[in-house]
C-alpha cells in the first residue's frame, strides 16, 4: 500500500465564542484554523490527519510541504512504526518540538486513519476499547478578561449541558466569577497558559485555594521548568501540563520530576497517537491520570476521541467552548448534553466535507 500523495489543506472557519473579542493560544482571534493532512495511496484508500495548529498552521504547512512530504512518496503505509521513527530520525536536528513535530503528528494520524480504514474498524475498537456513544466532556473557555462575560460564559457552558468547565483566566475576580456562575457542584478548572514564576505560582495557587479547582494548569514559566511545577504540586495544588511537552521523554522527565496529577499530551502537537499512547501508557505506570489536550476541530478531535474512548476508564474530552460557523464533520466534533460523540465508522470515523473545505480553504 504505497503512498502516492501528500496534500496539505488549511482552512479558516469564524466562530462565535459569546463574547466581542476572545484569545485562543495567546493571540485574538474571530476564526479557528485547520490544517489537513491527506495522505493518498496506491490501493484507494485516503487517510486524514491534523497537524497544529492556530497562528503556526503556515509554518506548519510550509514544513510537512518542503521536508516531510518528499520522504513519504512510494513508501509503504502500513510500516507506520518504522517510517514514523526514520522520519523522527532523519528530520531529529530541525526540531523536536513545533513545526516538524506537528506536522510528524499530523502525518501518523493519518496513517491511523489508514490503518482503521483497512481493517474496517473505528480506531477505538482497533485498540481494544469497549463500544462506547459518547464521552463526557469539559466544556474549554478562551479567556475574555472580564468578569461578567467570564460568567455568563460558564453559565452558558453549565446551561448546554457541561459538568466540568475550564477557564483560561489568569486572576482572581475572573475565577471567582465563573465558580459564584456555575455554583459548587460543576467541577471548576483554570488554565493559565505558563505565566508566573515559582514564586508567583505557589502565590496564586494559593488565592485560587477557595474555588475549589479540580487542577490549575501549566502554572509556571517556562513549560518545561518541571522541578517548579512539582514545587506548586507539593502545596496540595493539583497539576496538569503536558499540551507543549516535547515528545515521550520529557513526560518521563515530568513523571519523575514528580510534577504532575494530571498529564494532557496533544495528538496533534507531540507526534501523532503513536507517541500519544506511549505517554499515556507511562503516565499509567507513574499513577498520573492522562486526561489529553485537544483544542481543535479537524482529525486532531476525532483522533482524540478514539484515543480516550480506547481508554479503559472513563476519561474527559477537552472541547474549546465555541460555535462555528461550519463544522468539517458534522456533529462529530459537537458535544450534546456536555457529552461528544464517539464516531463509528472505520478509520478515524468520518472524511470531512469536501464544500465545508472548499468554502473555508485559505491554503
Ligand atoms: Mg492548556
Amino acid at each position: 500500500m504505497k503512498i502516492t500523495a501528500v496534500d496539505t489543506i488549511l482552512i479558516t472557519i469564524p466562530f462565535d465564542s459569546g463574547a466581542p473579542s476572545a484569545v485562543i493560544a495567546g493571540r485574538p482571534r474571530t476564526s479557528v484554523d485547520i490544517l489537513f493532512v491527506r495522505l493518498a495511496t496506491d490501493a484507494g484508500v485516503t487517510g486524514w490527519g491534523e497537524a497544529f495548529g492556530h497562528s503556526v498552521t503556515p509554518g506548519t504547512k510550509a514544513t510537512i510541504d518542503a521536508l516531510i512530504a518528499p520522504l513519504l512518496i512510494g513508501r509503504d503505509a502500513r510500516e507506520h512504526t518504522v517510517l514514523i521513527r526514520e522520519l523522527q530520525q532523519k528530520l531529529h536536528n530541525f526540531g523536536r518540538n513545533g513545526p516538524v513535530v506537528f506536522g510528524l503528528s499530523g502525518v501518523d494520524i493519518a496513517l491511523w486513519d489508514i490503518a482503521g480504514k483497512a481493517a474496517g474498524q473505528p480506531l477505538y475498537r482497533l485498540f481494544g476499547g469497549a463500544p462506547r456513544t459518547t464521552l463526557p466532556a469539559y466544556a474549554s473557555l478562551l479567556r475574555y478578561g472580564e468578569p461578567a462575560l467570564v460568567a455568563r460564559n460558564a453559565a452558558r457552558a453549565v446551561e448546554r449541558g457541561y459538568r466540568h468547565v475550564k477557564l483560561h483566566e489568569i486572576d482572581v475576580p475572573q475565577v471567582a466569577a465563573a465558580r459564584q456562575a456555575i455554583g459548587p457542584e460543576v467541577a471548576l478548572m483554570v488554565d493559565v497558559n505558563c505565566p508566573w514564576t515559582l514564586r508567583q505560582a505557589l502565590d496564586m495557587a494559593e488565592r485560587f485555594r477557595p474555588f475549589d479547582l479540580t487542577w490549575l494548569e501549566e502554572p509556571v514559566w517556562p513549560p518545561e521548568d518541571h522541578e517548579s511545577l512539582a514545587a506548586v504540586r507539593r502545596t496540595g495544588t493539583r497539576i496538569a501540563a503536558g499540551e507543549n511537552a516535547g515528545g515521550l521523554h520529557d513526560f518521563r522527565h515530568q513523571f519523575a520530576a514528580g510534577a504532575l496529577d494530571i498529564a494532557q499530551p496533544s495528538v496533534t502537537k507531540i507526534g501523532g497517537i503513536t507517541e500519544q499512547r506511549k505517554i499515556i501508557a507511562l503516565a499509567e505506570a507513574f499513577g498520573v491520570t492522562a486526561i489529553p489536550h485537544s483544542a481543535y476541530f479537524g482529525p486532531g478531535m476525532l483522533a482524540s476521541v478514539h484515543v480516550v474512548a480506547a481508554m479503559a476508564q472513563e476519561t474527559l474530552v477537552e472541547r474549546l467552548f465555541m460555535d462555528l460557523a461550519a463544522c468539517p464533520f458534522g456533529g462529530l466534533t459537537t458535544a450534546v448534553d456536555g457529552r461528544m460523540p464517539v464516531p463509528q465508522g472505520p478509520g478515524l470515523g468520518c472524511d470531512p466535507d469536501p464544500a465545508v473545505i472548499e468554502k473555508y480553504r485559505v491554503g
